[in-house]
């Protein structure tokens, strides 16, 4: 790969490869940037201000834009705050632990582990040098990915990044008359952009804390304007930019330079291998790396699989996107939605939980609700690494007497729910769907843990995934019904739906998979609406108590209506609510439903 870099970087790294078999040459691209963007910005706010939590973390989420915040930890960061944030998927990384001038080599290593146990969901791997002077550079680059400075005259940098990672130059934002510091303009943020955009580059931003604000805390070096930023944001989002942090633009840029590409084609499928060799112990270089192939077949839908887990994929412009790890997995694209599954043991249904009758057969369908309820204790058969993944079955001190091959099952009212539940643990469901269709996901679930714990779900051989926040609910015995962002889905028969632990400690009891307008063969009845939940909580019209809570769970508001959709509902308790991620709970006398919302 050394010697054939200049001819890649020349050719927009593009990769041919011949196909086997195949008339036509197979090219598989990385793009230059995540979702093939013109050009990559990262904004780095320094000092852990609370004003960083309060308002800068609501701003970037609004957007859905992810940022990096530098913590002197002897500062006495609100580590809860920046949990939620690293939570939201920002970035929490080091500033020292005294900002000294220098910052002493020793707190290269000691900041890194104090925000690394402070902070969980989080690679502490970028670090900003507290005054702009770095300390021992070797050292940095033992510890780091990669260190950043202050402004240096070449911040915009082109699409490979600084000439030596432990000196990321960054533009600081602010006014600072002493310093000659003034650039807090919206047009000089989005020049900036464009002059990236220009170079296929990168520009990074340095903010400390925001005019006007009185808690910014240690953080009082050249406020910017809240404002300001939200017009460079705004702009960002509209003209092609990737708004990605320090250390997803780093690990980007690094694994994009250092992947080789395979590619074999059989049938109506690629299977594409996408690997690189960086080795240190700092990070596993594992952030996905946005490819795109001709879609020389003319493939009208397409789905896609990295190791048998679905990935998202888009037609668009004679190409297929899609994201995809390095070092994890083949991946394989084919064409029809929801047709051509990977065989294989691991993942074909052995035992069905099925609820839903088999449907019998027939041409016609008609469009109706289908709802289908998934018992989280009925996984399918076939044991450790087949159609589960238990993780810490020794850590539980009781086991139920359910199923010989317990996976880690606890007693949840009458019946069970899985438990003791680890990051990385998945449970794989046979699920029986008489009705094709997209089905939203509501799902029971509780967790002692004090912040938002993330699972997920997929459907074999499709595209996409569906997340399920479950708030606390205070300990891991109360249960409550949590929405799933985003829909699944189904075919008609017989599909193999994944449980993936995304973050340890949540209890599921059961999922329930609804579609209110599912593909349903004539002869079969739907479920009845009576008795879904979900239908129950849809109709307008339900006398509901509301209550509105942040995201770390704070009660702000409640209200009672007669008459009103959730949707309703939100629209009059979101009034006067700052932008933000809000929590809403209803309920009717028989039971309540969270909802998230983004105002
Ligand atoms: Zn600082």
């Amino acid at each position: 790969m050394k010697k054939s870099t200049s001819l890649a970087m020349a050719m927009g790294w593009v990769f041919s490869i011949s196909v086997a078999g195949s008339a036509y040459a197979q090219t598989v691209e990385i793009g230059t940037w995540a979702g093939f963007h013109k050009a990559a910005v990262s904004f780095t706010f320094d000092d852990g201000a609370p004003s960083h939590v309060t308002d800068v973390g609501p701003l970037f989420d609004n957007y859905g834009f992810k940022a990096t915040f530098n913590l002197v930890t002897t500062w006495k960061p609100d580590w809860s705050g920046f949990q939620e944030m690293a939570n939201n998927g920002h970035e929490i990384a080091s500033h020292s632990d005294n900002h000294g001038n220098p910052m002493p080599d020793n707190e290269i290593a000691s900041s890194k582990s104090t925000i690394s146990k402070n902070i969980k969901n989080n690679e502490c791997i970028t670090l900003a040098y507290p005054n702009c002077t770095a300390p021992n550079k070797t050292t940095v680059l033992q510890n780091y990915i990669a260190g950043r400075i202050c402004g240096n005259g070449s911040e915009v940098m082109g699409k490979n990044g600084p000439s030596n990672w432990a000196e990321v130059p960054a533009i600081m934002t602010g006014v600072e008359q002493q310093y000659s510091i003034n650039f807090n303009s919206v047009n000089q943020f989005t020049s900036k952009m464009q002059e990236a955009s220009q170079k296929d580059g990168w520009v990074m931003f340095l903010t400390h804390g925001l005019a006007g604000k009185n808690n910014n805390g240690n953080a009082t070096f050249s406020p910017t304007d809240l404002s300001v930023l939200d017009g460079a944001l705004s702009w960002a989002s509209t003209n092609d930019i990737w708004v990605g942090t320090f250390r997803s633009v780093t690990m980007y840029i690094k694994e994009r330079n250092a992947s080789k590409i395979t590619a074999s084609t059989s049938g109506n499928s690629i299977t594409i291998k996408l690997t690189h060799s960086i080795a240190d112990n700092i990070s596993k270089y594992d952030y996905p790396l946005s490819l795109r192939v001709k879609n020389t077949g003319n493939w009208t839908s397409v789905s896609g699989t990295q190791d048998r887990k679905a990935i998202t994929t888009t037609i668009k412009d004679g190409y297929i996107y899609f994201d995809a790890v390095p070092n994890a997995g083949d991946i394989v694209i084919s064409s029809g939605g929801s047709s051509t599954p990977t065989s294989s043991s691991a993942t074909q249904p052995t035992s069905s939980s099925a609820v839903q009758p088999q449907p019998t057969s027939s041409a016609s369908t008609i469009t109706s609700t289908a709802s289908i309820t998934i018992e989280m204790e009925d996984y399918m058969e076939g044991g450790q690494g087949v159609s589960y993944n238990d993780l810490n079955y020794e850590e539980m001190e009781e086991h139920v007497n359910y199923r010989s091959d317990d996976a880690g099952l606890v007693k949840a009212g009458d019946g069970y729910a899985i438990g003791y539940t680890k990051a990385g643990e998945w449970f794989n469901y046979s699920v029986e769907a008489a009705c094709e269709g997209q089905y939203s996901v509501v799902a029971r679930a509780a967790t002692g843990n004090s912040s938002i714990t993330r699972f997920s779900l997929s459907v074999d051989n499709v595209a996409g995934s569906v997340a399920v926040d479950v708030p606390s609910t205070g300990d891991w015995d109360t249960y409550t019904d949590v929405e799933g962002s985003g829909t699944l889905k189904l075919s008609r028969g017989k599909n193999v739906v994944k449980v993936n632990i995304d973050e340890s400690y949540v209890n599921v009891d059961w999922i329930k998979l609804t579609s209110d307008n599912a593909q349903c063969p004539v002869e079969t009845k739907p479920a009845p609406a009576a008795t879904s939940v979900i239908t129950r909580f849809s109709l307008p019209n339900a006398p509901s108590k509301c209550e509105i809570f942040d995201i770390k769970g704070q009660h702000l508001k409640a209200k009672s209506f007669s008459a009103a959709s959730p949707k309703q509902m939100w629209q009059d308790m979101s009034a006067g609510l700052k932008p933000g991620v809000y929590l809403m709970r209803y309920s009717t006398g028989n039971g309540s439903r969270l909802m998230k919302f983004r105002k």
